[in-house]
């Protein structure tokens, strides 16, 4: 090359640099707000918040997230008219393999995993009594169902009935149907972050009703979070600093519940029994990932305080209320944890 057009090549390229530090500060002087939208998915409102993304590109991935998450509804449900393997495995004689889409044995192996780990607290094979309730009915109830009907159908409705066989899998009970709603919320949020990954986006919130996923951070500062408090609507029992990957679940009894002769009947039911667990108001769990905080939140409630040291020895954290409202946490949990003050009506 020659001096001169060396000379103008160096000049070109410090013009380049130039424009590019101009471009630096353009971007830190107009960050892209917060892109946050809501959609009714999986029986709730689930809200997406985007940081640090341009609008445009932030809606194109919240539109494929939420199709995502309504794709993973419609394989899942066992409500409904329209068909899916779950519905046909659940309608399957007894004893007679079914072949299910990868994507189902894979969440029920988690679930029975968590089922066998949990001591049968979390079941995902209480389809029947959870029908029999009809918390998940459009027309929700109003009273108990027939004690004598829930105890015949709890002798079968049991995980230890269903089975893995040779690429399929069996019920060996005409009362062991699937039920993944305890787990299939946590399982939707989680492939609704992987769809958000895959479109680039690095700081997000995925929030179904309070079931959560966190990635990055908003403006590099922590993600602040509430946690709801089960009896006090719009309170919240404190607030904490969230930022990363993380999952953050809560199963509580006020969500889907009725009062019968003065007492709460609601949606998470003691697989022991047929009965809503008692020994919970709300039980959250933090993990890794929201399938797993998912079916944890759900085991504990129903194990309640005796379930902390379990969930910790699993590498996780958990956040419980008793059935009397007093708050336990696992060490560490959500750490600095700010509660709310405590009103003094
Ligand atoms: P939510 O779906 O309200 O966030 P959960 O994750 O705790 O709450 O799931 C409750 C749902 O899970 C019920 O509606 C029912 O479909 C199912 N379920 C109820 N009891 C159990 C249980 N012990 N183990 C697993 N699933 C359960
Ligand atoms: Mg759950």
């Amino acid at each position: 090359m020659k001096p001169a057009s060396r000379r103008r090549a160096s000049a070109s390229l410090l013009a380049l640099l130039g424009l590019l530090v101009q471009a630096q500060l353009w971007g830190c002087a107009r960050e892209p707000e917060d892109v946050k939208e809501s959609r009714f998915l999986m029986g709730t409102l689930v809200t997406f918040t985007i940081s640090g993304a341009p609008r445009e590109a932030a809606l194109a991935a919240i539109r494929d997230a939420a199709g995502e998450m309504r794709r993973i509804e419609r394989a899942f449900t066992i409500y409904g008219d329209a068909p899916n393997a779950v519905k046909a495995f659940n309608a399957a004689a007894p004893g007679a393999p079914v072949p299910l889409p990868d994507e189902v044995s894979r969440l029920l192996q988690t679930a029975l995993a968590i089922a066998r780990r949990s001591d049968g607290a979390f079941s995902p094979a209480l389809g029947a009594p959870d029908r029999l309730w009809g918390f998940s009915l459009p027309e929700p109830p109003s009273a108990p169902p027939d004690m004598a009907r829930l105890r015949a159908l709890m002798r079968g409705a049991k995980w230890t009935n269903i089975v893995h066989a040779a690429r399929s899998w069996k019920r060996l009970h005409p009362a062991a149907q699937l039920d993944f709603g305890g787990i299939a919320k946590g399982y939707a949020i989680d492939r609704a972050i992987a769809v958000l990954k895959r479109h680039g986006i690095a700081n997000a919130i995925v929030d179904a009703g309070g079931d959560m996923r966190i990635i990055g951070n908003r403006h590099g500062r922590p993600w602040r979070i509430g946690l709801r408090h089960p009896r006090r609507k719009q309170a919240t029992l404190g607030w904490f600093e969230a930022e990363g990957d993380v999952a953050i679940v809560t199963s509580g009894d006020y969500e889907r519940y009725f009062i019968w002769h003065g007492r709460r009947y609601h949606h998470i039911l003691d697989p022991a029994t047929g009965l809503p667990a008692r020994r919970s108001m709300s039980a959250t769990v933090v993990a890794r990932n929201a399938t797993l905080a998912d079916g944890w939140s759900t085991a504990l409630f129903v194990l309640g305080e005796q379930g902390l040291p379990l969930v910790r020895s699993l590498g996780m954290q958990a956040v419980l209320v008793d059935a009397a409202g007093h708050l336990h946490r696992t060490p560490d949990a959500l750490a600095p944890f700010h509660p709310s003050p405590e009103p003094h009506s």
